[in-house]
């Protein structure tokens, strides 16, 4: 991963936990399955910089997903440089998934118009659907890469 700006969502897994308090947004009733978080990274470091942030359990939570992040597993990553900000085009498809479902309105959107950055999957997301729909819709959308995480990133011991 470099340290270019562009677009990202992480593909987070979790297990069965009690609902958790997001920041002052409200509570998120944590199902087993996976949430799928879209954000960009525009500032000093890029893409490279803002995973490594991910990678790690915030003992201060900032953002919203910081909150998620501390209960669940970082499983993959879905990213682009494209130069173009992107992240509400990825939210927006996200959403309108069949598969996918919203689990918590305003996660991610408070400064965007977006019903929510954060969508729920019982089964992983497919990239290969993601990517065809994103380069349906925006044909000069750069390509989507994927990373996977194998059980490097940090989760909390309970
Ligand atoms: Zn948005």
């Amino acid at each position: 991963m470099l340290p270019k700006p562009g677009t990202y969502a992480l593909i987070l897994l979790s297990r069965p936990e009690e609902d958790i308090q997001v920041g002052r947004l409200g509570r998120l009733q944590i199902k087993p399955g996976f949430y799928v978080y879209v954000g960009s990274a525009f500032g000093p470091g890029g893409i490279k910089a803002r995973i490594s942030h991910h990678m790690n359990i915030s003992n201060h939570p900032r953002w919203h997903i910081d909150y998620l992040r501390a209960v669940t597993c970082l499983h993959g990553i879905w990213y682009t440089y494209d130069s173009v900000r992107r992240e509400h085009q990825w939210a927006e498809i996200f959403a309108h998934s069949r598969k996918a479902s919203t689990p918590l309105g305003g996660f991610g959107s408070s400064d965007c118009s977006c019903k929510s950055h954060l969508t729920y999957y019982y089964s992983h997301p497919s990239l290969k659907s993601f990517s065809r729909k994103i380069h349906t819709r925006y044909n000069d959308h750069e390509t989507v890469h994927m990373n996977k995480i194998f059980g490097s990133a940090k989760t909390h011991e309970k």
